[in-house]
């Protein structure tokens, strides 16, 4: 789903509030009656809110559903978008929105940009974009939800992606820095560098895949598995060294004069080190890198493992804090983890682990995704509500 600025500068403050009442009703209402959606936006008078209705309706930020009992709306993933959009807007996080970097299954990925034109990524959680309307078997388990269940679980996503990015980063690990998170959405800091996927060749196939091995074994340590660590979700980052540092570059492991940095992304499926079925999650991380290194560098590590078992004794050494209890502490609860990881196994979403796809080696086919020539859309001139949503 393609995020669409355009016509949130046209917004009037009770369109806003509109919307709004109609994200707050969906939290206890699968279609939102019209005089619910009335009575939360406190609009008297009737013709505005009914006015405001058919432009969100227009645009797609609410949808009428048909063959309700009642005259109602569901908030759609545009009119969300557009909320926490907003909600950056008020906050100064985001103030214009440019290319789209990156596709997934359940995400989609933008350069952003604040005030001062420096580039942000939003990532925007879209779980159960597919799935829902196709699979009858989810349908109970929607209808058990009381807010819908897409909206509910992208925002889990993007609350569990946040936590873990939080206190990666501030226990010194190699990952982008967490700016801000709002409803299904996280603003982090841009890296500016490559999946490792789209690396042909390295230098030096040893060095880095000691490098992410001592990563893995790293999290390991504090408690963690990625889960989904593969080529997509390490960046490779080139650390240039100034041309007049000739010494440096000399000694450089990297002919171009630079070192090569991998950043970890992508958090929504890391586990806990005492998950049941942390050993499976630990060996598909370690043979998904030991793979791609045969495959892409023909390098083969002359070493076995590394194993669970192994990296479990490590945990807590060298005042290494347990950061999954942390997670847990900073409000990405147990319980939330247990309900996203249990949609994750039911709707089968596999992240971005290329295992089960031959297509690598096609090469040509992925491309780095950018439009160049997209002009930012600037957010600022947007009309802002009032309204305080939790
Ligand atoms: P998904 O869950 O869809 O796999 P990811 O978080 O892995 O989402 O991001 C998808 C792609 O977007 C990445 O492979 C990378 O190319 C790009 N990307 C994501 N976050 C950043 C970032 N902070 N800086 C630069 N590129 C990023
Ligand atoms: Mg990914």
């Amino acid at each position: 789903m393609k995020l669409d600025t355009r016509h949130m500068r046209y917004l009037t403050s009770e369109d806003w509030r509109v919307l709004t009442a109609v994200e707050m009703g969906s939290k206890n209402h699968e279609v939102v009656p019209t005089p619910l959606i009335a009575k939360i936006a406190g609009l008297r008078g009737g013709s505005g809110v009914h006015k405001s209705i058919s432009s969100l309706a227009k645009v797609g930020l609410i949808a009428k559903v048909k063959n309700a009992k009642y005259d109602g709306y569901r908030l759609t993933y545009g009119g969300l978008d557009y909320l926490a959009l907003n909600t950056y807007r008020k906050r100064n996080d985001v103030y214009s929105v440019g290319n789209q970097i990156g596709v997934g299954k359940e995400s989609d990925i933008y350069v952003v940009a604040d005030e001062k034109g420096l580039q942000r990524v939003l990532k925007i959680h879209r779980l159960g974009r597919i799935s829902f309307r196709t699979v009858k078997a989810n349908r109970d388990y929607l209808r058990n939800r009381s807010s819908g269940s897409w909206m509910y679980m992208s925002r889990l996503a993007a609350l569990k992606e946040y936590a873990f990015m939080k206190v990666l980063n501030e226990h010194g690990f190699p990952v982008p820095t967490p700016l801000a998170q709002s409803r299904h959405t996280i603003v982090m800091s841009l890296i500016d560098a490559f999946p490792l996927r789209q690396i042909r060749k390295v230098p030096d196939p040893a060095s880095l895949y000691a490098d992410l091995i001592s990563l893995i074994l790293r999290l390991a340590k504090y408690g963690l598995i990625h889960g989904d660590f593969n080529e997509f979700n390490i960046l490779i980052l080139e650390n240039q060294i100034p041309p007049d540092s000739e010494k440096q570059a000399v000694e450089s492991e990297h002919p171009s004069g630079g070192t090569l940095t991998p950043i970890i992304i992508d958090f929504p499926q890391m586990v806990s080190i005492d998950h049941p079925d942390a050993e499976m999650y630990f060996d598909r991380d370690v043979t998904c890198i030991k793979r791609f290194f045969e495959r892409r560098f023909h390098f083969i590590s002359s070493e076995s493992g590394p194993f669970l078992s192994d990296a479990r004794k490590s945990v807590g050494k060298d005042n290494s804090k347990r950061l999954d209890v942390e997670v847990e502490a900073s409000g990405f609860s147990r319980k939330m983890a247990r309900e996203l990881e249990s949609y994750m196994k039911e709707m089968a979403v596999d992240g971005d682990r290329p295992s089960n796809s031959q297509a690598e080696e096609e090469g040509e086919g992925e491309s780095d995704d950018g439009e160049d020539d997209d002009v930012p859309v600037s957010i600022e001139e947007t009309e802002g509500s009032n309204i305080e949503v939790g």
